[in-house]
């Protein structure tokens, strides 16, 4: 028996809202009643994305709801040479390829499929310069994975996102790149995260499995929206969660992911919330998407 390593790794683009805090709390609770252990990562590869004083204000409401993460938080930007080894690895196996396409010539070139990159420099042998960016060759089949929440998923990366990208033009290492070398070298067995990134999940085995590791189970929650249907975000915004009564707002969130905490529990302490959610929690309660979020005042 592997035991259990789950991990929350927000992005340190604002302060954490509603739906970060349904996908930390799935992550913790999903560890917890595995008797296993919860890593905090700070995303903190795209440095044009961030937000001054984001990691911080983070860690202290983590800190305010309750969250004890196992051993020291690590830093995405503190990992480039993890990143730079496994490019090797896959340079040695003839597995990249540089590109200079520009969105605008890859939507050019197949305009009814803009999201695939068609393999332009495939077989091109651009020297790497400045502004090039680093794909990995994919192969035509079929990857399948069982998310225990959203069921059966089958995807071909080849077909549907062509050669994706590892380093990007601009100078810095691609989500995928960073995300599954990590997951993977931190051996974390399930990965518990909101479903807007199930679409990215496939080629996260897919890049595991070519760097020869082992990838983790993946566990897609519903993602929190507002009124209007849009994902909760910085972009959307999404309100910060106020770093007073956090037991309501963890009750609320619970019952987001298909729980019914007692009423009288929104006015329980700290220890009492975590006390119960940790030995009520079964993931098969959470629904595939969110039911309703009118009733939530987030
Ligand atoms: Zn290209």
């Amino acid at each position: 028996m592997h035991p259990y390593i789950g991990r929350f790794a927000p992005s340190p683009t604002g302060p954490l809202h509603f739906g970060s805090l349904v996908a930390a709390l799935g992550s913790y609770l999903q560890a917890r009643a595995h008797q296993g252990r919860w890593l905090l990562r700070i995303e903190d590869i795209d440095p044009p994305r961030e937000a001054p004083g984001a990691t911080s204000a983070i860690l202290k409401t983590l800190e305010a709801y309750g969250f004890e993460w196992d051993g020291a938080v690590t830093y995405q930007s503190q990992r480039h040479a993890l990143y730079e080894e496994a490019l090797s690895q896959l340079r040695d196996k003839n597995r990249l390829y540089t590109c200079n396409c520009s969105r605008k010539m890859i939507v050019a070139v197949t305009p009814d499929q803009p999201q695939r990159y068609p393999g332009t420099c495939r077989n091109r042998n651009l020297l790497r310069t400045q502004s090039m960016a680093l794909r990995l060759r994919t192969e035509d089949a079929s990857l399948s994975f069982n998310d225990p929440v959203q069921g059966a998923i089958a995807h071909n990366i080849y077909r549907e996102d062509g050669d994706f990208i590892l380093f990007r033009r601009d100078g810095f290492y691609a989500y995928v790149l960073a995300v599954s070398v990590d997951d993977m070298q931190q051996g974390i067995t399930e990965v518990v995260r909101g479903n807007d990134l199930l679409g990215a999940t496939a080629r996260q085995i897919y890049l595991i499995q070519q760097l020869d590791g082992t990838a983790p189970g993946y566990a897609h929650l519903p993602v929190a929206c507002n009124a209007a249907g849009e994902k909760l975000s910085k972009q959307t915004g999404a309100i910060p969660l106020p770093l007073t009564q956090p037991v309501r707002q963890l009750c609320q969130a619970l019952s987001f992911l298909g729980h019914a905490p007692p009423p009288e529990l929104n006015q329980a302490g700290l220890d009492e919330f975590w006390n119960w959610a940790i030995r009520n929690w079964q993931l098969k309660r959470v629904p595939e998407k969110a039911i309703s979020t009118a009733s939530l005042s987030v």
